[in-house]
């Protein structure tokens, strides 16, 4: 699809014909099945400084916090014997010989306590191509980091200026070449971003030949530089917010980022069908069925959060991110009955691997 193309679907008021046809590749490809990837939110210390992350070292109202390694083993062993297939360990972004050493460990004992079975995904940030090989060798067999957005001019307004493109394009490139399953992703509705932004971001995705994307609306943290331009108008659906109330024109803006989000998922999975694509837990926040609307029109893994209870709430990426206080039985259960609403079902006891990347050479 050309981007012209792209930002007309972008643009349309009415996207009823796309998320058919999305509907229609998704089952003739990656069918009805969802993949669950318990996810360990392992600590939000992290070095970084980007302008719309509530945990950016910058923030002194976080309470800083690692999951004790018990706490990991315990969150791996429940997924495996659950039959969830993979966890995600994702956190703030470290780079330290004790850090690679830890996860490694971690890895290692996972693995053994699952038997071998179970699936590792792995989200912490750039790390150099040795870091990543070890745990690579410990069991990771896929990797996450986004992008966050392709476009470079759009990307270092969002970001201190020792934080680089090029560095963290580089580490895309070694992690594919590790024959890593590779994700990336970006967020939807940035200050400054436009729909040409979000068109080359989708571009981007088939230029890099990515086995899975995860990309979610961007929601405002209060502690964050961005907060203080949070009205913004950078997207055509957004002009009309200027002429509305304060409550009426952030109700209009979140319904406008699910939607982009929505279409965003719907082109992607009509671009590249045989990807996994997540339906993201920042859907869930703007709207309490967003992870469904994306699966329904192609999203096929969802990552119910596994992190202990204790640490949850200090993970907070950004405002009224969903702190869910069920048990975990409870909140997979209140999953599978969602799901059945919209005919499709949890894919237990298997890993769930991107299609795409298992026909590759
Ligand atoms: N350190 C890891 C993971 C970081 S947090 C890494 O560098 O990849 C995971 C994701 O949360 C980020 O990649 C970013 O896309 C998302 N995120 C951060 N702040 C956000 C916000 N304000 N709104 C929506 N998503 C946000």
């Amino acid at each position: 699809m050309n981007a012209a193309t792209i930002i007309d679907y972008l643009n349309m008021s009415d996207p009823s014909d796309l998320f058919a046809k999305a509907k229609q590749i998704k089952a003739e490809t990656v069918g009805n099945k969802v993949y669950l990837r318990g996810l360990i939110e392992y600590s939000n210390r992290c070095a970084k400084d980007c302008y719309y992350c509530g945990i950016r070292v910058s923030n002194t109202n976080v309470c800083r916090y690692d999951v004790d390694d018990q706490s990991v083993l315990d969150a791996a062993e429940y997924a495996w014997r659950k039959g969830f297939g993979s966890i995600v360990l994702q956190s703030g972004e470290r780079k330290s010989r004790e850090f690679t050493l830890r996860i490694e460990t971690l890895l290692n004992q996972i693995m053994t306590l699952t038997n071998h079975e179970i699936g590792i995904t792995l989200s912490l940030g750039e790390q150099d191509e040795d870091t990543y090989k070890r745990w690579q060798d410990a069991g990771a067999k896929r990797y996450l980091l986004r992008i966050e957005t392709s476009n470079r001019t759009l990307y270092e307004k969002l970001h201190p200026k020792n934080h680089d493109y090029d560095a963290r394009l580089k580490c895309l490139e070694t992690l594919k070449n590790l024959n890593y399953q590779v994700g990336t992703g970006v967020m939807i509705g940035l200050p400054f971003q436009t729909l040409e932004h979000l068109a080359e971001d989708l571009q981007f995705f088939q230029t890099m030949d990515v086995d899975m994307v995860g990309m979610g609306p961007y929601i405002e943290h209060v502690d964050t530089p961005l907060y203080s331009i949070k009205n913004h108008v950078s997207t055509p659906l957004d002009v009309q917010l200027r002429w509305l109330s304060e409550v009426e024109a952030t109700k209009l803006k979140k319904q406008n980022r699910l939607d982009l989000t929505l279409k965003m998922i719907a082109l992607l999975r009509i671009q590249m069908p045989t990807i996994n694509i997540a339906a993201t837990t920042a859907l869930q926040t703007l709207d309490p069925f967003g992870r469904e609307k994306a699966i329904e029109i192609g999203a096929n893994i969802i990552m119910p959060n596994l992190t202990p209870l204790k640490y949850r709430e200090n993970y907070f990426l950004y405002d009224g991110k969903t702190v869910v206080k069920d048990t975990f039985d409870d909140t997979i259960a209140d999953l599978e009955v969602r799901l059945a609403q919209i005919g499709a079902e949890i894919g237990y006891n298997q890993h769930g691997d991107s299609l795409h990347f298992k026909s590759k050479p």
